[in-house]
């Protein structure tokens, strides 16, 4: 017999659902007054996979345009408002056509979190519909891992630890997702209950931990029969998962519909995932490791640490460098090529792995592989940095073009939909992602316009070249103003950590509200409990969070009601440019003639547009921005800016104004 979760997940998902539904069909009502939707035919086809009774406006379009893209294998770039409901919009007819022809989706988003209201969608649907649908809620390996003596290590190490577990029998959790090379009947019942109705993954995870079945497995057998799949980027993204995932599940590109949520992640994710680094620690690490089996290998290694130790002290602080640099050193220093470095590395780290399950030399062994094998779409950088006072070098091989990986997955998929709040411009998407050809569209925000503001504020900039005390004074009075004169909870976004110091302490002296200030250090669990405690300021005359953009603060969470309703976004958070920026603006440059754009202004700006974005979260919502930088009011940076924004040097009469007629 079964054991239950502690959660009672299917209690659970009920709970979440109903409560979640609730507030988006309040939302719905409020916003379908203003525009009534003729029900066309292609529009009817698809109601028994939405998961409302009525639309909202621009859903429809949003729909149609998702079902042509479908029909005509194609890509979409949508640039959705956040209120619109793009997730049961694009769900709905991608569905339609799933089960018509026999397609998979895959549900991409950059953070777990989003998951949630995914799966509580589905749930609706499968409610409304009356049919099954098949669901995967998909995270990482190691965070799905229920075995304790493994989920510390890194992600490469795990992988590789929970491979020979496997393979030697000596995960129990594994071992108890059969029986004599058949599903055991833990694992079928627990099967049959998961494909009754869409399941979160917290709640796979509870039950098969509950019943000591490995959870991830478990997941791998849902995807045989899923509908839909609710993923990472990366499981789709990295080769060697997908390829996994692809096998297990017995899914194909071509038969998978791709729909990327929060799409402006995905270049920078892409980016991060394909680069690869090391530093004279991981390889003085190696070199210790392999002492034991290969002398000679260890005393080439070091000899390489002793080089990196020389060469940083030769550079600027970093400095771009060619594949040759290293090959060529490695080739007067070594008497053997890097390739065959590479394979007595592996056989080393196989040895550890059995024995240790994590290994230096298999991590040095794939940055080499990256630094041998990536071609001009990377930038090889080394740099000095400081640990405790003393220099080290970092080398890194980093990934400049995403387009290498999201225009092979997006173009071979039957089709593609990529969809976010803050896609502008939708050209520079379609173009950093290798997709030049695919529809753009644009949807209008169905938010009442009465409900927002936005506000320039024009004597103040965090220009490197204007940065002074007084202007920090200056930046902080413009925030003490409003947030002392304005009885809500509110944000201020600073550009980077080192500003919010600079200016941390003018507001501290005069500020007459509960401050609560972001700390980078801060846990996951830490960050939880500082944003709720934040939260109960909302309707008690409000607080103020000091937090950066880009930071831990500015996407992601969701401040929807009184939560939040005013946003300051101080200066813009252009860093200055290093080697790697100047190396993205310089690939941009001789591309598309958008160098300084592409990669460099609009990525900066996308993020500002996230952290504004915190406050209105749904359409009910009413809410300010003040952008505090003169350059917000340059023509340059206006297909960046809200459209209602107004240049104002004191906005407090306004925002007052504002705030009362709402009261
Ligand atoms: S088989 Fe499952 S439970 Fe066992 S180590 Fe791997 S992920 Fe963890």
């Amino acid at each position: 017999m079964l054991k239950k979760s502690s959660h009672a997940f299917a209690n659970k998902t009920q709970l979440l659902t109903t409560k979640t539904y609730a507030r988006m069909k309040d939302e719905r009502l409020a916003v379908t007054q203003s525009k009534s939707i003729l029900y066309t035919a292609p529009l009817r086809r698809v109601m028994e996979f939405f998961a409302h009774e009525t639309m909202r406006p621009s859903q429809d379009q949003l729909i149609l345009d998702v079902a042509a893209t479908i029909k005509n294998k194609g890509v979409l770039f949508a640039q959705a408002p956040t209120g619109l409901g793009k997730t049961a919009a694009v769900l709905a007819p991608a569905l339609k056509a799933a089960s018509e022809h026999d397609l998979t989706i895959f549900f991409l988003t950059s953070r777990h979190t989003q998951h949630k209201i995914v799966v509580d969608t589905l749930v609706q649907i499968a409610k409304k519909s009356g049919k099954k649908v098949p669901v995967m809620d998909l995270i990482g390996r190691r965070a799905m891992c229920v075995n304790s003596d493994v989920n510390v290590l890194s992600s490469r190490d795990f992988g590789e630890k929970c491979r020979r577990l496997r393979s030697t029998d000596s995960c129990s959790y594994y071992s108890e997702i059969w029986d004599d090379k058949k599903l055991s009947e833990t694992t079928r019942a627990l099967l049959t209950g998961f494909r009754q109705e869409p399941s979160h993954v917290e709640d796979v995870i509870s039950l098969c931990s509950s019943n000591g079945v490995c959870p991830y497995f478990m997941t791998q057998l849902l995807g045989k029969k899923a509908r839909i799949v609710v993923a990472d980027y990366y499981h789709l993204f990295n080769d060697t998962i997908r390829d996994s995932l692809f096998e297990f599940a017995h899914k194909s590109l071509s038969n998978s519909i791709i729909i990327i949520d929060e799409a402006h992640n995905l270049p920078s994710r892409i980016r991060e995932l394909l680069s690869d680094s090391t530093n004279t620690f991981g390889v003085y690490a190696a070199a210790k490791e392999s002492e034991t089996f290969d002398k000679e290998l260890s005393e080439m290694l070091r000899e390489f640490g002793e080089f990196l130790e020389r060469e940083i002290l030769l550079i600027p602080q970093e400095a771009r460098v060619e594949r040759e640099w290293l090959l060529s050193s490695l080739e007067s220093m070594w008497s053997m090529t890097l390739g065959d470095v590479i394979i007595h590395l592996d056989r080393i780290s196989e040895k550890v792995l059995e024995k240790e399950g994590k290994s230096a030399c298999a991590n040095l062994s794939h940055f080499f592989s990256a630094w041998l094998s990536q071609g001009s779409e990377f930038v090889r950088i080394v740099s000095r940095e400081y640990s405790s006072g003393k220099a080290y070098a970092h080398v890194s091989v980093r990934c400049l073009d995403p387009a290498v990986t999201t225009k092979n997955v997006l173009s071979r998929a039957h089709a593609s939909i990529l969809m976010s709040g803050t896609l502008k411009p939708l050209r520079m998407y379609a173009d950093v992602l290798g997709l030049s050809n695919a529809t753009l569209k644009e949807y209008p925000s169905p938010f009442p316009k009465k409900n927002k503001r936005t506000f320039i504020i024009p004597d103040t900039t965090t220009k490197y070249s204007s940065r002074s005390d007084t202007q920090y004074a200056r930046i902080a009075a413009h925030c003490l103003r409003l947030v002392n004169n304005t009885p809500v909870n509110t944000a201020v976004f600073f550009p980077s950590y080192a500003v919010l110091k600079s200016v941390r302490s003018y507001i501290e002296e005069s500020c007459e509200k509960t401050l609560f200030i972001e700390d980078r250090s801060f846990s996951k669990e830490e960050k939880t409990a500082f944003i709720e405690r934040f939260k109960t300021y909302g309707n008690k005359g409000g607080a103020v969070l000091l937090g950066v953009v880009g930071g831990s603060f500015s996407e992601g969470y969701d401040f929807a009601g009184d939560v939040l309703r005013m946003v300051l976004v101080v200066g813009v958070p252009l860093g200055k440019p290093d080697v790697y920026t100047n190396e993205l603006i310089k690939q941009y440059e001789t591309r598309f003639s958008q160098g300084w754009n592409y990669g460099y202004i609009a990525p900066a700006l996308t993020r500002v547009l996230q952290a504004a974005g915190r406050t209105i979260r749904s359409s009910t919502d009413s809410g300010v921005i003040v952008l505090l930088d003169e350059r917000y009011a340059w023509s340059a940076y206006a297909q960046f800016v809200p459209d209602d924004a107004v240049t104002v040097k004191d906005p407090l009469p306004l925002v007052q104004k504002f705030f009362n007629s709402l009261a």
